[in-house]
């Protein structure tokens, strides 16, 4: 088992290890005492796992009841979270008791987001078993929900008494949402870590899966320790996804994953700043190269100015910048703002 130490606000450990999952109770039994505790989970994730954390949980002593609510990030939204907050009444969820989010990252941020603010906050854990979640989304304290004008509008930063990561989760996710973790594995190499990029391109990605999901979590534990608040250096782990948020809106969020999405998004920008001469030379081949080994898309099939035009989105003043963020080298990155007004000189649309 391989343990990471999160100090932020209120510190933490992530766990990483194979079948800690049915052994969940023996790891968060010691952090609490809660009499009481509710696994949230979606309609796919609670099939294959409620019951086995319900049984850890009961067996350490937790009063443990599930809530499911039916997947798909649609239901990401308030009218959830109201039927979450109505369950921990009804299971009589006191502030001494534990929420406990099973399931990917909508799991996780929604659960997060009611145990923030159910009697003013409870603790809660994260078991995340999608990719995308244990590299990315459960790390790092930010939960919330969606409204009908846009993505993850509101929320709070709510960090939890605990993460489990179960490797063997990911067994039984299909292959498309591993890419989508992928894309974002991909990303902590470009902007951190040459080695982890060395590491993808020299071996398969699942031969080395708990090192794999360790390095990621490791690097952003160092990011998240420094601005948990999102206000600087944090900024970059949205590598990538400026464009990718456009391109997601250009598909109606079902054309491609969230770190498909980001793949192609990172491709863009590093080719354009490869040319203008800001990233070493070489750097949007090997990125290429590395996408395609994975299946990630390297293009957008938009149009630059259609994807441009949807980055600029409804900020009317064209005298605001973007903080974007653009690799050096592979490993290293920098942050550079670009007046809205000025993309089309910039990016050479
Ligand atoms: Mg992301």
């Amino acid at each position: 088992m391989k343990t990471v130490h999160v100090k932020t606000g209120r510190s933490y450990d992530i766990l990483i290890g194979h079948d800690i999952l049915k052994n969940a109770g023996e790891y968060i039994r010691p952090l609490t005492k809660a009499i009481r505790a509710v696994i949230v989970s979606d309609s796919n994730v609670s099939v294959l796992y409620a019951d086995t954390v319900k049984k850890t949980l009961t067996e350490h002593g937790f009063d443990t009841s599930v809530f499911v609510f039916p997947a798909g990030e649609e239901n990401k939204r308030l009218g959830t979270i109201e039927k979450m907050y109505t369950h921990f009444y009804e299971h009589n969820l006191t502030r001494t008791d534990i929420v406990v989010a099973l399931g990917g990252g909508v799991t996780g941020d929604m659960a997060g987001f009611a145990a923030a603010s159910y009697l003013r906050g409870i603790d809660f854990v994260q078991i995340p078993t999608s990719l995308l979640s244990q590299v990315d989304s459960s790390v790092g304290g930010k939960t919330g929900v969606d409204l009908p004008t846009g993505k993850n509008l509101v929320g709070a930063f709510w960090q939890p008494i605990l993460v489990l990561i179960d490797p063997e989760t990911l067994n039984t996710l299909p292959d498309t949402f591993f890419r989508d973790g992928l894309g974002e594995v991909v990303k902590y190499g470009c902007i951190k870590s040459e080695a982890l990029f060395e590491r993808l391109e020299r071996e398969n990605a699942k031969d080395f899966i708990d090192d794999l999901i360790y390095e990621c979590v490791s690097i952003k534990r160092d990011v998240v320790e420094h601005d948990e608040r999102d206000t600087g250096e944090r900024a970059i782990l949205n590598f990538g996804h400026t464009f990718g948020h456009a391109l997601e809106k250009l598909n109606d969020y079902s054309g491609m994953t969230h770190g498909e999405a980001v793949a192609a998004g990172s491709m863009i920008l590093t080719r354009i700043s490869e040319a203008k001469g800001m990233t070493e030379k070489g750097s949007s081949e090997r990125l290429q190269n590395l996408l395609k080994k994975y299946g990630l898309p390297t293009d957008g099939n938009y149009p630059l100015e259609d994807i441009l035009a949807a980055t600029r989105g409804d900020k009317k003043s064209t005298g605001k910048s973007i903080n974007f963020v653009f690799l050096k080298k592979i490993g290293e990155c920098f942050l550079q703002k670009v007046p809205i007004g000025e993309f089309g000189a910039f990016f050479g649309e």
